[in-house]
């Protein structure tokens, strides 16, 4: 191997000390690996990695083990038997919706408050390209089960917890009747994480997440993931060798970092959004305050008895009385310690205008069919003290 201080400096420049033999050790913590290629002792077994007769890694496109320590890390979290992970959340779901079976003459039954930008590829990409598309509130079982026995879909996809208003999907009764007629159930775990709920467990097909928000949980990533079973994940695999949305070594290292304190994150910010919650209901400004943890949440219940005593996730949302944008603006302008953003699921305090950031692309009429008001504001916890997040609160909703 060592053969680089016989060669000239411009050859030794760009292979001194490159491919040094690996030693009788391991690293503690996993290393970013950010190599497109590799090299193997002989051709022959080059081709046996390629003909997937052993085990190796042959190109960044492929697979990469930076990447593979990722999502072998969410698939366990999630409970499920292979993760594929991709370059944003909007690719995962794209993925998802492809291998689950969205093509021409497909037709896809979804939540109708889904993602801002979820909504928008099944509104506009994908029907254009010839699916049909269904929104329902999947929050009422007997409108899910007609519109499944009307249309036969390929799939249902519906979120764990809606954004911005917050509502529950029963994933298992969701699994049944979406099994009952043959279409696959996924789920959009972001906003709950499977610190709170795994919708695999619970009967659905593929769990997709936005690792941007709580599994990286630091701000400072675009990724994505989706947790399936091992012959789903073999698909998604395979034709992301040909799209090509992979997630970086640097970018996959970053949210492997984050994945190992979800729990202490989750338990902090599920607190916070609880006691802030609480605490706008009393609010003389605030008319309305929508978070799972509040008794008065018409799915209170269901949410208590999905996620057991874990929480009720970081995010919550509430409407300024008779603000209009120009209102809410202004309390946003006022805050110094939250932070309007267009993210969510970080350490920091996050706040958002639905109306004018993630449901922007939505027309007047589909914001209110889905109840997003310009007075409504998003309010992501992070992990800060919960009284230093009050107190900026108090005073931004005393200046408006
Ligand atoms: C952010 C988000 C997405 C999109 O993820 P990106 O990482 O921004 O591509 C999808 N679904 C939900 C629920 C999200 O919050």
């Amino acid at each position: 191997m060592d053969k680089a201080p016989k060669k000239t400096f411009e050859t030794r420049a760009v292979h001194a000390g490159e491919r040094m033999p690996a030693g009788e050790y391991f690293p503690v913590s996993t290393p970013i690996w950010p190599t497109v290629g590799y090299s193997y002792e002989s051709m022959a077994e080059m081709d046996a990695v390629f003909a997937g007769e052993r085990r190796g890694y042959v190109y960044l496109r492929y697979a990469n083990p930076t990447v593979n320590a990722f999502e072998q890390a969410v698939a366990s979290l999630e409970g499920g038997e292979a993760a594929q992970a991709y370059a944003s959340g909007m690719a995962a779901i794209h993925a998802a919706l492809l291998a689950a079976g969205a093509q021409v003459g497909a037709t896809i039954v979804a939540a109708l408050d889904l993602y801002g930008a979820t909504y928008s590829l099944l509104r506009q990409l994908f029907q254009h390209l010839g699916v049909q598309v269904h929104m329902v509130d999947a929050t009422n079982l007997q409108i899910v089960a007609a519109t499944l026995q009307e249309t036969h879909p390929t799939l249902l996809f519906v979120e764990t917890i809606s954004n911005p208003l917050l509502k529950i999907a029963e994933t298992s009764a969701l699994a049944d009747l979406a099994h009952g007629c043959g279409a696959a159930l996924l789920v959009d775990n972001t906003f709950a994480s499977p610190y709170l709920f795994r919708p695999l467990e619970h009967g659905a097909d593929y769990a997709v997440h936005s690792v941007t928000k709580y599994l990286s949980g630091h701000g400072d990533v675009l990724a994505g993931v989706v947790v399936t079973s091992a012959a789903n994940q073999q698909i998604l695999f395979e034709m992301n060798k040909l799209v090509g949305s992979v997630l970086g070594p640097f970018e996959a290292w970053l949210a492997l970092r984050g994945l190992k304190t979800l729990p202490l994150r989750m338990r902090q910010q599920c607190q916070n959004a609880q006691r802030i919650a609480e605490w706008l209901c009393g609010h003389p400004r605030v008319a309305r305050v929508n978070y799972p943890g509040l008794p008065e949440h018409p799915q209170h219940e269901l949410a208590r008895r999905l996620f057991g005593d874990r929480g009720f996730g970081g995010v919550l949302s509430f409407e300024i009385a008779g603000a209009d944008k120009n209102t809410a603006y202004r309390f946003m302008d006022a805050l110094e310690l939250c932070l309007p953003a267009t993210t969510l699921g970080d350490i920091y305090t996050l706040v958002l205008h639905p109306s004018t950031s993630s449901h922007r692309s939505l027309t007047p009429e589909e914001r209110s069919r889905v109840g997003i008001t310009d007075g409504l504001v998003r309010l992501s916890a992070g992990i800060e003290a919960v009284e230093d997040i009050l107190a900026d609160l108090e005073k931004a909703l005393g200046q408006i």
